[in-house]
């Protein structure tokens, strides 16, 4: 077994390391001021970061899943909200398109996507469907040449800057609950009938802004269907492992740098005449973290691995995602309390890491969901 990275892995790492430093401070006062972070957008966009594994043909980096874990680690640790939004275009919508498009579709939606010119949307929770999105109510009805979309989106991140979105709705309504779903490929700034509602107040992940989208009678084109009709739930359920991988490397993203600043903190802190580090209570703190941010890491880049390697990855990526979420929750956590009670000042940075790694446990499903897959795949072995 080989865990060294490839050279390109390497260097994709290191950028990623340095691009993030750049926005570190910047990213700091946009979410005290619960402000859009556009800036740090478009300086990953010129870093190529929108598009890192999608393909080189239609304005992609040509990577591996791997190197865009890495990224991600890298990215998270300065900017959550910012990774969240490139996770959204990259993994789901960017993703989306390249697995199942068609070579129209890939032409028209996936450049502008894959350069970050254009952000992207995924709408598929609902307000009555959320862990079960097979209960979805949204209808997607067949009128003359095109379709009809009506119902409510909610929860969808950057929906009310994005330019095109993934919207999932049920194509079918004769057929069983989880068949006759579609996903539509939707064109946000000329679609009709659909109203934007306001942002919702998030307790973390401040510059992610979360909307619903409203659809009453929005018409859409013939060839909005990506892939094949009534099998939407499935293409959704798919691009959902690609990203869990990306939310997991998130989430170590965060920890680490909850670690860093918690250890950098427990070294120049003093009490009773010596730094607080040199305290055995908090060096089994900072060695647990240090012990689970490793493993969350290592669950992370098997999955990706194993998607680059064209393996089966659903269950890999329910591990990586329950695990590396629940650990940067433990970082956060944790870390705030080696600082006292200047961890629970927003002059320092633990209690952002603290809401933002909280939506990480939420997010791309549960951590209950991601415990049903993985026992599911147990209970299928035996
Ligand atoms: C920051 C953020 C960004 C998001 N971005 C998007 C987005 O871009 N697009 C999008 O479509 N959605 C998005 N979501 C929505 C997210 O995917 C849902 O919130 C999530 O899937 C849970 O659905 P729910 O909130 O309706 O909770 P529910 O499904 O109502 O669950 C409530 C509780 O019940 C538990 N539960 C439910 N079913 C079971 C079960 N079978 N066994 C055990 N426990 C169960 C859940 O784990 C949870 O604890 C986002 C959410 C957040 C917080």
């Amino acid at each position: 077994m080989d865990f060294s990275l490839t050279p390109e892995q390497e260097s994709v790492q290191k950028r990623a390391r340095q691009v993030a430093q750049e926005v570190k401070a910047k990213a700091v006062r946009l979410d005290r001021e619960g402000r859009f972070p556009q800036e740090i957008l478009d300086f990953w966009a010129k870093e190529g970061f929108f598009g890192l594994s999608l393909p080189t043909e239609y304005g992609g980096g040509g990577g591996d899943y791997v190197s865009y874990a890495l990224a991600q680690m890298e990215l998270a640790q300065a900017c959550p909200s910012s990774a969240i939004m490139l996770h959204v275009n990259h993994s789901l919508f960017g993703m989306g398109l390249h697995l199942f498009g068609t070579d129209d579709q890939k032409r028209c939606f996936l450049p502008p996507v894959a350069r970050g010119e254009a952000l992207a949307a995924f709408a598929l929770t609902e307000p009555q469907a959320g862990s079960d999105p097979s209960r979805l109510q949204t209808i997607a009805s067949r009128e003359g040449d095109g379709w009809v979309l009506t119902g409510q989106k909610n929860f969808v991140t950057s929906g009310h800057i994005a330019h095109f979105a993934l919207v999932a709705a049920r194509s079918d309504p004769a057929r069983e609950p989880h068949k006759g779903i579609s996903l539509f490929i939707v064109d946000l700034k000329i679609t009709p009938g659909l109203k934007v509602g306001p942002m919702e107040e998030k307790m973390g992940l401040r510059g992610a802004t979360s909307v619903s989208l409203d659809f009453n009678n929005a018409q859409l084109p013939d060839d909005s269907v990506l892939g094949e009709a009534n099998q939407g739930l499935k293409l959704a359920l798919a691009l959902m492992d690609h990203a869990r991988v990306g939310a997991a490397a998130q989430a170590v993203g965060i920890g680490k740098a909850a670690l860093h600043e918690a250890l950098t903190y427990a070294r120049g802190r003093e009490q009773f005449g010596q730094p607080i580090v040199q305290f055995q209570a908090t060096q089994w703190k900072l060695a647990d973290l240090a012990t689970d941010l490793e493993a969350a890491a290592l669950l992370t880049l098997k999955a990706a691995w194993l998607k680059d390697q064209g393996r089966p990855f659903t269950t890999a990526a329910a591990m990586a995602k329950k695990f590396a979420t629940d650990t940067a929750m433990a970082a956060a956590q944790e870390g705030l309390q080696i600082l006292g009670g200047y961890g629970y000042l927003q002059d320092y940075p633990l209690e952002r890491f603290f809401r933002d790694a909280k939506a990480g446990q939420i997010y791309e499903g549960t951590n209950e969901i991601m415990r049903l897959i993985i026992a599911r795949d147990l209970l299928r072995g035996e």
